[in-house]
């Protein structure tokens, strides 16, 4: 009997995945939770109860409708998707991006990604083997860099771009004419991910039909459903057709199409919710500009980009005060001492402010 050598982990495991730190999700304990862009607005009990009533109605023994048709039809009419698209969903965006980049990769095939952006665009391209470019935002006003994004897509022909619009961690909207441009100089896909349209008046959803090389990819998250998991990613059969045979079958749980169809049907209260977010952000953004030494960046979404002398002690003595943000320090050249923090309920902005000011 010959013995038998056992592979050690650094033997088995690819090398790119010894390489990369999982993603991190910090324990919030009892903090004030500003640090994940979620929608801090409840439900009222009345509305918890009808919820309920509906789930009732499951029959968990059973497969989720793998077709997800009602859930569908629902989100087409909440986001007014034109009705030539198709659409996938997704266990959260997340999900999509990965389902693209399996569908896209291969060979030399290039992911390119203006940056700073979306952290996720870069795990999940490591995490396929995608190769992935990188291009620098304007340092003045994390535009777009029209010269370098149009150079980079001549040079690396790349079959993926993803633009955020708004745009993670920084905030702002990319300028349309740019965003026109880059559609029509890639011969690749362009997923523009709109995870914050709950927030701004424009979006390319109208506009699918001009674009032939076009999806869009929208989540309920931002709007107040980050629990749920559920994304979305629309645009021409061609492309959807293929993309779908890389989803898992049953990707999304019944209780997610169940709820996500309910609570999509009480759209206005979540309208009311995202103009009750943006006035605190307005609040926010003008209390926060009264302070010494640090500078605040506008924005779109329902965070706000600022950066300090010292992002690191910042962050951690907020977090002793009980107050959850994001120290995004590190992450890019450009986002050198730079923090990031949802916007709160008044409340909470409050006590982030207060804290804020003992530390600074
Ligand atoms: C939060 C976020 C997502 C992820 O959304 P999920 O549907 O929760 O996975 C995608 N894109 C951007 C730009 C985001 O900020």
């Amino acid at each position: 009997m010959t013995m038998k050598d056992s592979y050690t982990v650094t033997d088995l495991i690819r090398p790119e995945i010894q390489k990369i730190k999982a993603y991190h999700v910090p324990d919030p304990d009892n903090a004030i939770k500003l640090n994940a862009m979620e929608n801090p607005y409840q439900w009222d009990a009345s509305l918890v109860e009808e919820w309920l009533n509906v789930l009732r109605t499951v029959a968990l023994n059973r497969y989720p409708d793998s077709k997800m048709h009602e859930v569908k039809q629902q989100l087409r009419t909440t986001m007014q998707i034109p009705d030539t698209m198709d659409i996938i969903l997704g266990n959260g965006s997340d999900e999509l991006i990965q389902m693209l980049i399996s569908t896209l990769n291969g060979d030399e095939r290039v992911l390119l990604v203006p940056e700073p952006s979306f952290v996720m665009y870069r795990h999940l391209a490591e995490v396929a083997g995608m190769q992935y470019v990188g291009v620098p935002l304007q340092a003045d006003d994390f535009g777009l860099d029209m010269f370098a994004m149009l150079e980079a897509i001549e040079i690396h022909q790349p079959s993926l771009i993803f633009l955020a619009c708004p745009n993670n961690p920084t905030g702002n909207v990319f300028d349309v004419d740019d965003i026109e441009d880059i559609i029509d100089t890639s011969s690749g896909l362009v997923v523009i991910d709109e995870a914050y349209a709950p927030f701004v008046e424009t979006n390319f959803m109208s506009r699918l039909d001009e674009y032939p090389n076009l999806l869009i990819m929208r989540t309920v998250s931002k709007l107040g459903l980050a629990g749920l998991r559920l994304g979305l990613l629309t645009g021409s059969r061609e492309w959807i057709e293929q993309l779908n045979k890389v989803r898992q079958p049953y990707n999304i749980n019944v209780l997610t199409q169940l709820s996500a169809t309910f609570a999509l049907q009480h759209y206005a209260m979540f309208e009311e919710q995202i103009k009750r977010i943006k006035a605190n952000r307005t609040d926010l953004m003008k209390q926060l500009n009264t302070l010494d030494g640090i500078k605040v960046w506008e924005s779109q979404a329902n965070f706000i980009l600022f950066c300090v002398d010292d992002a690191q002690e910042i962050f951690e003595g907020l977090k002793e005060k009980g107050i959850l943000i994001k120290c995004i320090h590190g992450r890019h050249p450009l986002l050198d001492n730079c923090l990031q923090a949802t916007v709160g309920t008044p409340e909470e902005n409050q006590a982030f402010l207060q804290a804020l000011k003992q530390i600074i």
